[in-house]
């Protein structure tokens, strides 16, 4: 999503003139954008800012700006620990960027805006797409569910959709560059509505534009799966088979205090109906660990519906108190070394399960979207399977339709928790 966003900041400040450096140290303006979603983001930012802050001492110009949900969380904070910033802007204020950069210099106070907007989608501003055969495009911002230990709703604001006229065009304009692949974005980017159009039907209308071969969304809030996305999603053919379905916890007294909306049971029955409409479906999950009053049996809860799902793949996080939150004032019962211990069991766990998984798939054939070549190197090509699994395979020079934006069919040789290794079927 902070990709996405970056993109519509380069847009704006493209049509108000500016022009990309390609070396840091050339650039007259340097923006940071940022994520609060967990306190560690934080540290690594604020150190990242002293660095850059440190090309000011050479040339005065330079301007330094802040952006993102972190200067929207705690622009006091920050403007007290890195002052020499020019520019702070939440995740509202990028259409008040070239202004506010005009104001900066002027008396050496930063220019300050942080503004959520109940209206602001940026719908009319076409980011700069960055290149290569996926896209990401924003359908929703801002979230309403208010988890009790989420700081999304405090930072990015109100739920509000694009309209569906806007990303026709903008995924049209996209798949005439080549883009073959799209990543509709939001914080519940299946909560997605405008007027009478759902999300299912959002599908089904980017499905309908020549070119786009593959679609995916990211991240769904198990809440809002209805059963007309389960249908989009078997039926559609370029709906690709994977749902991120982020469970949090497996302990039902932990999911009601983080206030969730949903009980374990109803999100196993989730997970079947899934599975029995799209038997293919890759699953994947986030999980937060230690968050307060979590007692080793609730943990071994979430590792028992860890193993009952058998997860493809996960995302697992610290519980990292927020101010804000309504969590914030419960308290943060479970030590920083405890949890620590919780994530380092609950990742090994996942590192057993996702090879299992795709160990399974070995000897089976998958359609691979090429996005180039493979980071290792060596000549290999790598691409995703419809299940959104990295495959790493060798390119015979004799053969046709081995370039980025083609598809061709592999069978998988051997896997590892992370990639399969595949040959040219
Ligand atoms: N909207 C998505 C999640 C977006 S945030 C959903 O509700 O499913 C991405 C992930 O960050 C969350 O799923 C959660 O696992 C993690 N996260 C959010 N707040 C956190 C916090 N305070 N501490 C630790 N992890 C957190
Ligand atoms: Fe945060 Fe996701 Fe809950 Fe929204 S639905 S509050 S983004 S965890």
């Amino acid at each position: 999503m902070n990709v996405a966003d970056s993109q519509t900041v380069s847009a704006v400040l493209r049509r108000a003139g500016y022009v990309s450096a390609d070396r840091v140290e050339d650039a007259d303006v340097i923006l940071l954008n940022t994520c609060a979603i967990r306190e560690h983001a934080e540290e690594k930012v604020l150190h990242r800012l002293r660095e850059l802050a440190r090309l000011k001492q050479s040339r005065p110009e330079v301007k330094l700006g802040l952006l993102g949900c972190m200067a929207q969380h705690n622009r006091v904070a920050i403007m007290e620990k890195a002052a020499f910033l020019d520019v702070v802007a939440g995740p509202d204020s990028y259409r008040r960027l070239p202004e506010m950069l005009g104001r900066a210099g002027d008396n050496y106070n930063a220019s300050i805006d942080v503004r959520l907007d109940r209206a602001e989608t940026y719908a009319d501003i076409t980011p700069d797409y960055g290149g290569g055969v996926r896209a990401y495009v924003t359908a929703m911002r801002g979230c309403d569910k208010f988890c009790a230990f989420c700081v999304v709703p405090f930072v990015r604001g109100r739920e509000r959709s694009i309209p569906p006229s806007d990303l026709m065009r903008e995924i049209g304009e996209l798949a005439a560059r080549g883009v073959k692949e799209v990543v509709l974005l939001g914080q519940t980017v299946n909560a997605y509505r405008f007027g009478d159009t759902g999300f299912s039907a959002l599908l089904k209308m980017v499905a309908s534009i020549g070119g786009i071969e593959r679609i995916r969304f990211m991240s769904p809030h198990p809440g809002d799966v209805s059963d007309s996305l389960i249908e989009a999603m078997a039926t559609e053919p370029k709906v690709q088979p994977h749902l991120h379905l982020p469970i949090q916890s497996g302990s039902d007294r932990i999911l009601a205090a983080m206030e969730r909306g949903y009980t374990v049971a109803e999100y196993l029955a989730l997970v079947a109906r899934v599975r029995a409409a799209i038997p293919a479906v890759a699953i994947s999950t986030d999980i937060i660990v230690g968050f307060h009053g979590e007692e080793e049996s609730d943990f071994e809860a979430t590792t028992d519906v860890m193993r009952a799902v058998g997860y493809d793949s996960a995302f697992m996080f610290k519980y990292s108190v927020r101010e804000h939150t309504r969590a914030f004032r419960l308290g943060d019962s479970v030590s920083e070394e405890e949890k620590g211990r919780r994530l380092i069991a609950l990742i090994a766990l996942q590192e057993e399960m996702s090879i299992a998984r795709n160990r399974a798939m070995v000897g089976r054939e998958f359609p691979v979207l090429v996005e180039g070549p493979a980071r290792r190197g060596g000549g290999m090509m790598a691409g995703k399977t419809p299940q959104f699994k990295t495959a790493i395979f060798a390119v015979d020079t004799a053969a046709v339709g081995t370039a980025a934006g083609d598809t061709v069919n592999v069978r998988v040789d051997s896997a590892s928790s992370h990639s399969l290794m595949c040959s040219l079927a």
